[in-house]
C-alpha cells in the first residue's frame, strides 16, 4: 500500500523533493560549516520543523527527515555519539508531523527516512564495508519505527556503497529512492560509470535511481538524459543550484569569478563562499522543465536549495503551491512596473538607476 504510494505519484506526474538542509541550516545559524552535523533536531527543532514547513509550502510532496550526516562515524567525530538515536528520533518526528500537516484537507505528505555518503566506506575493506551496513541498519530500523513512508539512500559516491544501502533499504518493504553523486572525476570511486550504476541499482530493485548533489544544472543534465534512456524505474534530479562546468564538473574545487578580492579563507570557495556562481531561479525553473520533459518525474534541488527554488520546480512542470499565491508580480514594481499607476518619470529612470 505505501509501496503503491509514491509509485502512484510518480506514475501520475510530478513529484516535488526538497533536499539541501544541511546548507539553508547552515544560513539560518543553527549549524556549523564544515562540520555539518544536523544537530539542529535537538538543538533548535522549531527551525527545522518550519523550515520543513517552508519547503511544503513551497511545493515539495515528501518531507525528508533530516538525518543526513546524522550517521554513528560523524556523531564519533564530533564526540557525541550518545546522542545518535535521539537525533534520528526527533528528526523523524518532526518530519512526520509535518508530513501529516498538509494545508485543506489535502492528502499527508510522504514522510521519507534517510541515509546517505559514510566517509568510511572503503573499496575492498570488509571490516569498513561491515561497520557502514551496520550504521544504515540502525537508522533505518529507526526510520521504520518512527513512521517513514518510504526510503531516500543519496549522495553516494561509490557504487557499492549504494548498493549496500539499498539492499538494507529493501529489507524494510518500503519504496526506496537511490540518488547518487559522481564526484570530478565523472564515474563513481569505485570505477562503475555513472550509468552502469544506476542500471545496476534499477536491476537491485530501486523505485527510483537518479542523481542529486555536487553538480548544477551544467553539469547534471547531461547524465540525465543517458539514464533516462538506460532504465525503465522512474528517476530523480536534484542538482545543487550552483554554476558547475565542464572544468569544475562538483562544486568541491569551483574556482572564484576573477572578480572576488576577499576570498575565504580556508582556500576554496566550497562550501562557504560559493555565493557567486549560485544559480537564478530561471536556471532552475529550466533545468526542471527540461528534465520533466524528459521524462523524470522525482524533481529537486540539494544543497543550496532554498523554498523559492524548490516552488520554482513545481511550477516548471505546471504545479500551483500555496506559495504560487506570492510568485513575482514585477508589474507592481515602482520603477520596472507596467501597472498604469507607476508614475512616467518613475518608469523613464529606470535605466539610469
Ligand atoms: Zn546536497
Amino acid at each position: 500500500m505505501k509501496k503503491n504510494n509514491l509509485k502512484k505519484k510518480l506514475d501520475k506526474g510530478p513529484v516535488i523533493c526538497a533536499e539541501g538542509f544541511l546548507f539553508e541550516i547552515e544560513r539560518r545559524g543553527y549549524m556549523s560549516s564544515g562540520e555539518f552535523v544536523p544537530m539542529v533536531s535537538l538543538d533548535h527543532p522549531e527551525v527545522l520543523e518550519n523550515l520543513h514547513r517552508e519547503f511544503q509550502h513551497a511545493g515539495s510532496d515528501i518531507v525528508e527527515a533530516f538525518t543526513y550526516n546524522g550517521h554513528r562515524e560523524k556523531m564519533r567525530v564530533i564526540g557525541k555519539e550518545e546522542l545518535l538515536e535521539p537525533l534520528n528520533r526527533a528528526a523523524l518526528k518532526i518530519a512526520k508531523k509535518v508530513a501529516n500537516d498538509t494545508s485543506k484537507g489535502s492528502n499527508p505528505n510522504l514522510m521519507a527516512g534517510n541515509i546517505s555518503n559514510s566517509n568510511i566506506w572503503k573499496h575492498n575493506d570488509k571490516n569498513a564495508q561491515k561497520e557502514v551496513e551496520g550504521m544504515f541498519s540502525e537508522m533505518i530500523g529507526w526510520a521504520v519505527e518512527e513512521g517513514a513512508d518510504m526510503l531516500i539512500g543519496e549522495t553516494f559516491y561509490y557504487a557499492e556503497e549504494a548498493f549496500r544501502a539499498l539492499e538494507v533499504m529493501k529489507k524494510t518493504g518500503l519504496p526506496t529512492v537511490l540518488t547518487i553523486s559522481p564526484m570530478g572525476e565523472n564515474k563513481m570511486r569505485d570505477g562503475k560509470s555513472v550509468v552502469d550504476t544506476c542500471k545496476e541499482l534499477e536491476q537491485r530493485g530501486a523505485d527510483v535511481v537518479g542523481l542529486n548533489c555536487f553538480r548544477g544544472p551544467a553539469t547534471m543534465f547531461p547524465y540525465l538524459k543517458e539514464i533516462r534512456k538506460a532504465v525503465k524505474c522512474h528517476v530523480g534530479a536534484l542538482p545543487i543550484p550552483y554554476r558547475t562546468n565542464k572544468d569544475y564538473p562538483t562544486f568541491f574545487n569551483l574556482p572564484d569569478r576573477n572578480d572576488c578580492e576577499c576570498p575565504s579563507p580556508h582556500g576554496r570557495t566550497f562550501p562557504t563562499a560559493l555565493d557567486p556562481h549560485f544559480c537564478n531561479r530561471y536556471e532552475i525553473s529550466k533545468f526542471s522543465k527540461d528534465s520533466y520533459a524528459l521524462g523524470i518525474n522525482y524533481l529537486g534541488v540539494c544543497c543550496g536549495a532554498n523554498p523559492m527554488l524548490i516552488r520554482e520546480v513545481a511550477e516548471s512542470v505546471g504545479l500551483k503551491v500555496p506559495a504560487s499565491k506570492y510568485r513575482e508580480k514585477m508589474e507592481n514594481h515602482f520603477m520596472y512596473g507596467k501597472n498604469k499607476r507607476i508614475p512616467k518619470h518613475m518608469k523613464d529612470y529606470g535605466d539610469k538607476a
